[in-house]
């Protein structure tokens, strides 16, 4: 299986990346240097990860130390859903670019299509928890996206968490310079997404695959909730291959042609997540996964359920 997958830019993206979302500062930065000895290409950062300063001092030491070239690595971050006013996307796109130390990404998408009131917090709430927006449309925020790229800061651009009318509004706006490369959204045999992974499929636009593993260190996990990582079913096809249950949930994203960014700050998962090119799953196993989708969120963003621009009410 090739390592790369290649962009509508004509770029070439690595098909495992390593996640950052909670990894701590304090670890993150050993997280990413271990990854990239490990011959891991591909880094997925956010600013709202609150991590990027540190990531960037991982990457520089590898650069500086010539370990890594900048044209071998592929570096994408995320527009916040704060930032989605016009005149605030470029200041936000050179914020990452300062905490991580670089002239460009390789790719920076609008995390969520749902803007929220811009200013300092985060996760502006109102009185109810419910998130307060901005009176921004995304299609504004992609010609400012579109300016990034014109502009040399970014090289490819596209989406997180759309859905798939969101994605056609953007592909119909008039005088669109700049195509979607990427969707990013949640993907794992619970949440199979079959039907967006094959409409991006038509469109040329790469899913990327996030909390591959279930995400067991979500903020929000309750006892009760289902384990990929402890499914007695998964963990059977694993034994059988004689690999982990991570490297399998890892493999089935990629046999679906899905780039994957499974998140570990743990030397040895980082080099076990990156084991996963020397076995295939055959086409039994891959139904077989697939069957397990119960439609299963890790990020619901409920917070954000009363928003004009939610993206989970639509079947895809
Ligand atoms: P993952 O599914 O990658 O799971 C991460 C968790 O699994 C951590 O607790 C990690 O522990 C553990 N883990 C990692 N490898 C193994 C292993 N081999 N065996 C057992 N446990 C393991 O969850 P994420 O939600 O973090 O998703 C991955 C990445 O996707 C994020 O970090 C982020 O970059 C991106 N993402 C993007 C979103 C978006 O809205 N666009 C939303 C969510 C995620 P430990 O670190 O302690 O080793």
């Amino acid at each position: 299986m090739a390592a790369f997958l290649a962009l509508n830019t004509g770029a070439k993206m690595p098909i495992v990346g390593l996640g950052t979302w909670k990894s701590p500062p304090g670890k993150v930065a050993s997280a990413v240097k271990v990854a990239i000895d490990l011959g891991y290409r591909h880094i997925d950062c956010a600013h709202v990860y609150q991590n990027e300063k540190e990531v960037g001092e991982a990457l520089q030491e590898k650069l500086q130390a010539a370990t890594v070239k900048r044209q071998d690595l592929f570096i994408v971050s995320k527009l916040w859903c704060t930032y989605h006013d016009k005149s605030l996307v470029r200041e936000a796109c050179k914020t990452t670019l300062g905490d991580l130390k670089l002239d460009y990404l390789d790719l920076y998408l609008i995390h969520w299509p749902t803007g929220f009131k811009a200013g300092k917090d985060l996760f502006p709430l109102d009185g109810t928890g419910n998130v307060i927006p901005s009176n921004t449309d995304f299609l504004d925020t992609w010609t400012a996206m579109e300016e990034l790229v014109d502009e040399g800061l970014v090289k490819a651009i596209g989406v997180s968490n759309f859905n798939h009318f969101q994605i056609e509004r953007i592909l119909d706006k008039p005088g669109l310079k700049h195509k979607p490369a990427v969707n990013q959204i949640e993907c794992h045999p619970y949440l199979t997404q079959e039907k967006l992974v094959q409409y991006c499929r038509t469109k040329d636009i790469v899913v990327t695959a996030y909390s591959p593993l279930g995400s067991p260190d979500r903020p929000w996990a309750k006892p009760e909730d289902p384990s990929l990582l402890e499914d007695p079913r998964i963990k059977a096809i694993a034994t059988k291959h004689n690999k982990t249950t991570a490297q399998v949930l890892i493999r089935f994203l990629m046999q679906r042609n899905l780039v994957v960014i499974p998140k570990s700050v743990t030397p040895e998962r980082i080099a076990e997540n990156f084991q996963v090119f020397d076995f295939e799953l055959s086409p039994g196993d891959m139904s077989i996964l697939l069957s397990y989708n119960k439609d299963w969120r890790v990020c619901a963003l409920l917070s954000g359920a009363q928003h004009k621009d939610y993206p989970f009410n639509a079947e895809f």
